[in-house]
């Protein structure tokens, strides 16, 4: 039987599929079980930071293995412990829970704040503000804490304790926050499967001030925006600001499932021993893959990033049948005059992978996508936008 026939029988039908299947990788290109190769420029959503199979991460990947694969959080280990430094060394933040997913790195955040506004303010500031059109998660809470109601059809009850206030509306989230008992305020700098949409400085500067006013914690939900996509390590740099709690997962282990909580001084002993946990959370492998990641963020590496960025939009803008290119960094967002759907449909034809969010096309490379595969790939997608509309 065929892959596609076998993973329609066999897997839940969660996903819709491209009809490409993948055997292998190097670097910004991928291999399908059928011998065609093609240019990565969503790199699994923004997970594969270097790439596939990136020279420093498998050695330090594959060294890890060498010497155990997990020991659960009864006892320490190396890489667990030098993650979390490297983590908060480069961030200023105390210290670090891990997990293994986006989602999870969300669930924890909102335990923190929950906990430290009801030892600080009562049990009824237990409501957790978040943006429309924001993206949080798939678990029953953190789809609670998404603004974005067809992701809620059908799994109600709801986790309550959410409310959400438009991306900008400052006014309308300080009157919510008087109305409401608010335990804390997440959002993400820019929204991801919200079409990516970056915030404006304004009204992400207005909201860590009103934070700071109201002794709210304030979570950055970093796990698409982090680790350097943005050409900062987190996004929330660019604005200047001090969050609470950062949240981040996708490109942190350049390939290998881990999410990360960090926790700033004023909730960083909100929880104790049997508050939250997870079997797997600070699996030495993965935090080994991520150390790797982390430490290769430096001032140079960044400044890289962002050249490439820069590149990536000088290229797109304005071209035919792009109407508008958004986002920030290497995470970016194209309006296009045919629908995005097709104009992925069309890259895939012509060898080059791309994503969809929302009504545009998502690029997020890795990071370090030589500059030959990536003009080819702008190449390709440039064709593929001012294409007429075949349908
Ligand atoms: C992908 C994503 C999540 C969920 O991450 P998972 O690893 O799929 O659980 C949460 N928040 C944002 C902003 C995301 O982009």
């Amino acid at each position: 039987m065929d892959i596609f026939a076998l993973d329609q029988q066999y897997v839940a039908g969660t996903y819709g599929r491209f009809p490409v299947a993948i055997a292998s990788g190097k670097g910004s290109l991928l291999t399908g079980t059928d011998g065609r190769t093609y240019i990565d420029m969503g790199s699994g959503i923004g997970v594969t930071s270097f790439g596939i199979a990136d020279a420093t991460w498998l050695k330090a990947v594959t060294d890890q293995l060498q010497k155990i694969q997990h020991t659960s959080n009864l006892y320490y280990t190396t890489p667990c412990a030098q993650l979390a430094e490297a983590l908060c060394g480069k961030t200023g933040m105390k210290k670090v829970f891990f997990s293994n997913s986006g989602a999870e790195a969300n669930e924890c955040a909102i335990k923190y704040a929950r906990k430290y506004s009801a030892q600080t303010k009562g049990e009824e500031y237990f409501t957790i503000i978040t943006l429309e059109n924001s993206f949080h998660g798939r678990t029953l809470t953190t789809l609670s804490a998404t603004g974005q109601e067809h992701y809620h059809e059908l799994f109600r009850p709801l986790t309550p304790g959410f409310a959400h206030v438009k991306a900008g509306d400052l006014d309308g989230l300080e009157k919510l926050v008087e109305s409401t008992p608010t335990a804390g305020i997440m959002l993400e700098i820019v929204q991801g499967e919200g079409g990516v949409i970056a915030l404006e400085e304004a009204f992400v500067k207005g909201v860590a001030q009103l934070c700071k006013e109201k002794d709210i914690p304030l979570i950055i939900d970093e796990v698409q925006t982090g680790n350097g996509r943005t050409g900062k390590l987190y996004a929330y740099m660019h604005y200047g600001i001090t969050p609470d709690i950062v949240s981040t997962a996708k490109g942190l282990g350049g390939g290998l499932p881990i999410g990360a909580t960090l926790l700033g001084e004023k909730v960083q002993n909100v929880l104790g021993p049997g508050d939250h946990g997870s079997t797997y959370g600070g699996n030495p492998v993965c935090c080994a893959g991520a150390i790797s990641v982390i430490r290769r963020m430096d001032a140079e590496f960044m400044a890289q990033v962002a050249a490439k960025a820069d590149f990536i939009r000088k290229t797109l803008e304005g071209a035919e049948g792009i109407l508008a290119v958004t986002g920030l960094g290497m995470m970016v967002g194209i309006q296009t005059v045919r629908p995005a759907k097709e104009v992925v449909q069309s890259c895939m034809e012509k060898g080059v992978l791309c994503l969809t969010a929302k009504d545009k096309v998502r690029l997020l490379p890795a990071l370090n996508i030589p500059m030959d595969v990536l003009s080819q790939a702008l190449n390709v997608i440039k064709e593929a936008c001012k294409e007429a509309d075949l349908s």
